[in-house]
């Protein structure tokens, strides 16, 4: 088995990094940056997110296993001091894995050129100095005239972060749902928009097409595409998902109690 690295690049993260390699190299397990079966990423949600976009070519090969260095994430399910434990496992047990789904976007240039994107958490449209209006079709059907600041498309994991603080549900990630919420929207006696988040079911698909030749900036879990004229984005849940070890597993309520509510240990 091959293993890869993606740690953030703080010193106490570099401390469980340089651990987490003589273990590996204990067990005779191979470190390949290149063609990885185990991703292992080493820091919070955000660096798994980087070691996803890292590995996204060969997302059907690989799987993940997240560790935190901070607090319980959503795609980090160990602790930085079970590390030996989690390498025992990777040598002794067949791990069963979780799949989440994917987010697809297609975006069509003003020249009719497309490119496809895949995002873990969301992607969001925003207009970079002026008011974006955008047509919203659902299954090509014509829903919607969108005026306001952007909207953002997420999947069930994405729903803690970013659409979670545009009001969105949070949703569990065993559902193959996107949701799509409102960044500002205008409404008033000339702007109508449904101002709710909306979900799409698994065969559904949303088109935008913003009104205006204009820069526009997509964002992708932090990472983004800026173009000028484009024509069209539709988002859809992707064929491919990503997939996690899952030698041991906190339930999804208990994450977001524990990233949201928190209880005190004494009161
Ligand atoms: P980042 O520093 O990598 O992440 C920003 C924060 O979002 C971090 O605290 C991160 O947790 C947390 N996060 C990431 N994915 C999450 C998830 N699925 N559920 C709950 N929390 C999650 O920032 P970035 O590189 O700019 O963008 C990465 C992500 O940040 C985006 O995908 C977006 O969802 C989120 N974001 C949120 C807002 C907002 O809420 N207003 C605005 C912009 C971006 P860790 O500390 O564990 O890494």
């Amino acid at each position: 088995m091959k293993v890869a690295i993606v740690a953030n690049d703080r010193v106490e993260t570099q401390a469980v990094v340089k651990n987490l390699e003589k273990l590996l190299a204990a067990k005779n397990l191979e470190i390949d940056p290149e063609n990885p079966d185990v991703v292992i990423t080493v820091g919070g949600d955000g660096t798994l997110l980087s070691g996803f976009h890292k590995y996204v070519n060969i997302i059907d090969q690989v799987r993940f296993l997240g560790i935190h260095t901070g607090h319980l994430g959503f795609y980090t399910d160990w602790r930085n001091f079970e590390i030996s434990k989690l390498v025992d496992n990777l040598t002794k047990k067949q791990p069963s894995t979780a799949s989440y789904p994917l987010l697809e976007l297609i975006i069509t240039t003003g020249k009719g050129e497309k490119k496809k994107l895949l995002a873990l958490n969301e992607a969001t449209i925003k207009r970079v100095s002026k008011t974006l209006t955008a047509d919203v079709y659902i299954r090509d059907q014509f829903f919607e005239s969108f005026k306001g600041d952007g909207l953002c498309v997420s999947t069930p994991t994405g729903s803690t972060a970013y659409s979670k603080s545009l009001g969105g549900a949070v949703i569990h990630p065993r559902l193959k749902a996107l949701q799509m919420t409102e960044i500002a929207s205008i409404n008033n006696r000339v702007f109508r928009t449904l101002s709710s988040p909306i979900v799409i079911a698994p065969d559904e698909w949303i088109t935008l097409k913003p009104e205006a030749d204009d820069h526009y900036v997509v964002t992708y879990d932090g990472y983004e595409f800026n173009h000028k004229h484009i024509q069209k984005i539709e988002y859809r849940i992707s064929q491919h998902v990503i997939r996690f070890d899952k030698y041991q597993h906190t339930h999804f309520w208990n994450r977001v109690e524990d990233a949201f509510i928190g209880h005190d240990e004494e009161v």
